[in-house]
């Protein structure tokens, strides 16, 4: 699934060859997606400008001078950027949007859960986001926050950095990822965590996702993304999917439980 990381290589990747441009028509395949799309866009986006490309949370904003376009990629869902329309859409490539330099972005996406949204307001207030916590790469993202916002919460601390209200695009392997850093049970009740653990998290948080959007960035060069699937995320990662390996930190075997219905590996040394 596209993770926060993707969608932010995603909305880079695209940025240079859409913005300034005049879109030309978009050719919608099909309009089933998690919601319909509008029909309309036909005839809406047609000679708009599209002023600037934005990502919240998972979220790809198109500012097209008179409206959004709000994209999500959903469970499988991926942005190719093509040179001319030579290639011939497969059976999974759902939309086309042509601008005027004969740039085409196609979106493609097996499993259909993905969007796309046309909205007059202004995106920030579009209730699929307006509730949406910080990003977690911003400043706003602290410890201080996190510590006000846990204290009166006793699920586990995994469960809370995972809920988009509280930060937003924290997904699985992330989560897991940053509690090994930062020496956190993934169990461990929200608001026992101290508050220099919390600081510790939250260093973590960011640090792991700037180093996957660097890992991701660096395949820029030849920009043709992304299938959900594609290899240059996969890292090597401390924790995630090592169940039963050993800690690359004091080689105590790695376990692994379930929460909130998503698979939570820890070290039983490291973390407590
Ligand atoms: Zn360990």
């Amino acid at each position: 699934m596209p993770e926060l990381p993707e969608v932010e290589i995603t909305k880079q990747g695209i940025e240079p060859f859409l913005t300034g441009q005049t879109i030309e028509k978009i050719v919608l395949r099909n309009l089933q997606l998690r919601w319909p799309i509008p029909r309309k866009l036909r005839t809406i986006l047609p000679g708009l400008k599209i002023a600037s490309i934005a990502r919240r949370a998972k979220y790809i904003l198109i500012d097209c001078s008179t409206g959004w376009l709000i994209i999500h990629l959903g469970m499988s869902g991926s942005l190719r950027v093509l040179s001319s329309s030579n290639e011939a859409p497969a059976k999974h490539d759902h939309y086309d949007l042509h601008v005027s330099d004969n740039t085409i972005i196609r979106y493609r996406d097996p499993r259909k859960f993905g969007a796309l949204i046309w909205t007059t307001i202004n995106p920030n207030n579009h209730r699929l986001i307006s509730h949406l916590g910080p990003e977690p790469l911003d400043d706003e993202f602290n410890r201080d926050f996190l510590y006000q916002k846990l204290r009166t919460k006793s699920s586990s601390i995994k469960l809370q950095i995972m809920n988009n209200q509280v930060v937003t695009g924290v997904g699985n392997i992330y989560a897991n990822e940053s509690l090994f850093h930062a020496g956190i049970r993934p169990t461990r009740r929200a608001n026992e965590v101290s508050r220099p653990k919390l600081e510790r998290l939250i260093a973590a948080i960011k640090k792991t996702l700037k180093r996957a959007i660097q890992a991701g960035g660096s395949s820029l060069q030849d920009f043709y993304l992304t299938d959900g699937s594609t290899g240059y995320f996969q890292q090597e990662y401390m924790v995630y999917g090592r169940e039963g390996e050993s800690c690359h930190k004091c080689e105590t075997t790695i376990k692994s439980i379930t929460l909130g219905q998503r698979s939570s590996f820890y070290c039983p040394k490291c973390q407590k």
